[in-house]
């Protein structure tokens, strides 16, 4: 099926487009296609260099960074290891809010406005340049390649808000066609949507699937319950990204669509961070992208143990991304991976720190211990815990004929359990539960600030 229009497309198509909008993004992955086989010590010293080359322009050039290099009488010339960071403080979304234009670089080039919904609903405005956009792209480009398909081959996309599918243009839609990419609007899954889904799916046969984990995992479930076929049609690989992928949905969807699942993870303002390759191993972009991970206070944890992620984007001298606080929790490996790359891993991402509940003591716990509590019941089709304050919690349930009414108090005593004594635990019975405004679907949403001081 991919062959010559797939390199047509890869080799010379896609290349001419990068090169119109005035990306290198070919020779960029070109050259993480050769760096992800060096040895550690080779990767340590590249990296090196040019994190000490971005913090050198940005005391130059960055207003915000020649002001917070001062305060801290911090000098990037002395920089000798990459944990000499440690030394700057963390950049929180609140921070970028309030020196957007001081952030710019003043010899930037090409910067282009972003504005991400942010899971939490805070919106957050940031630049990016075009040696970022090479970057990221070519990043996402190789992990694309790992799994033996390309650019250019058939592909499913199921993404996004109304917003970002509003802004697509025409120009836009003849890339898609160019490109061979199919989009789906993931924010509608009625039954009879997700039925059309599953029919275009089957006369597209795409080579690979890209988006949510919930939403591929929601056809997968509709498809199997009504015995329409998806693993009969080629594809390679489902990239899921965006969401916490839970290992049932891994599961599910590899078992409908008759393909592994390649879980990716990063955003637009953190970077492509980590992809996994098909030995299993999330390997962190370590060429691009220095990862910390470190506790409430800010302190670095060692790998092994969870924490912030903060990121150090080593292409973002035009709007430097130095110590950014993703709000995401992970730990970090310190294993190598059996596919023989050098790139370090991430061990486990736990999800976002909104996904954290905090129980009237103080505990914090993931939110899958209450997950579980509610997802295994027979007859919940969907749901929605939200704490809203560390004395309510509610619990939205849509339910079928197989629900039995007397779970609602045993998912209030369980809860109860959990949260402690005296808090009040609403279920609620609703026809359906919404996605996000950013179109993704979150099983937990907590609006208590799990960290003290935390720019959520
Ligand atoms: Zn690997």
């Amino acid at each position: 099926m991919s062959g010559v229009y797939t390199r047509l497309v890869s080799g010379l198509l896609f290349p001419l487009q990068e090169r119109l909008k005035g990306h290198s993004t070919v020779a960029v992955r070109r050259a993480l296609e050769a760096s992800q086989w060096w040895s550690t010590a080779q990767l340590a010293e590249y990296r090196l260099e040019r994190l000490r080359a971005l913090l050198l322009h940005a005391g130059r050039q960055v207003p915000y960074y020649q002001r917070l290099f001062a305060d801290h009488g911090f000098d990037p010339a002395t920089v000798t290891d990459v944990a000499d960071l440690q030394s700057l403080p963390l950049l929180g979304k609140a921070d970028i809010r309030a020196h957007l234009d001081g952030l710019k670089a003043r010899d930037a080039r090409g910067l282009a406005r972003f504005n991400t919904g942010g899971s939490s609903g805070e919106p957050l405005i940031f630049y990016i340049g075009t040696e970022r956009v090479s970057h990221d792209v070519a990043a996402k480009w190789r992990a694309t390649r790992w799994w033996d398909v390309d650019i250019g081959d058939r592909e499913i996309v199921m993404w996004g808000s109304p917003i970002e599918l509003g802004a697509q243009d025409r120009l836009r839609r003849l890339r898609d066609g160019l490109m061979r990419t199919r989009l789906l609007a993931a924010f509608e899954m009625s039954p009879e949507k997700v039925a059309g889904f599953i029919d275009q799916i089957r006369r597209f046969r795409p080579r690979m699937l890209f988006g949510y984990p919930s939403a591929f995992a929601h056809i997968a479930r509709q498809a199997e319950a009504d015995g329409s076929r998806l693993d009969d049609l080629g594809i390679r690989v489902a990239f899921v990204t965006s969401e916490r992928l839970y290992p049932d949905q891994r599961q599910l969807i590899e078992r409908v669509f008759g393909c592994p699942v390649a879980n990716g993870y990063g955003g637009r303002d953190a970077g492509f961070i980590a992809h996994e390759c098909p030995a299993g191993g999330m390997h962190i972009t370590a060429e691009d992208i220095i990862v910390e991970t470190v506790d409430a206070n800010g302190a670095p944890v060692p790998p092994g143990t969870a924490g912030e992620v903060v990121v150090t984007h080593l292409a973002t001298r035009d709007f430097p991304f130095i110590r950014y606080r993703t709000g995401d929790v992970a730990v970090l490996g310190s294993a190598a991976c059996s596919c023989g790359r050098g790139l370090p891993l991430l061990e486990e991402i736990q999800g976002r720190t909104t996904d954290f509940i905090v129980a009237r003591d103080g505990t914090v716990m993931h939110g899958l211990a209450l997950i579980y509590e509610v997802r295994d019941r027979p007859g919940v089709q969907a749901f929605k815990i939200v704490q809203e304050s560390l004395d309510l919690t509610r619990v939205l349930l849509v339910t079928d004929a197989g629900f039995d009414p007397a779970a609602i108090g045993q998912i209030r005593a369980a809860f109860g359990q959990r949260l402690g004594e005296g808090v009040e635990i609403r279920v609620e019975q609703v026809d359906s539960i919404p996605p996000e405004r950013s179109g993704k679907y979150r099983y937990v949403v907590s609006q208590v600030d799990s960290q003290q001081g935390r720019n959520v």
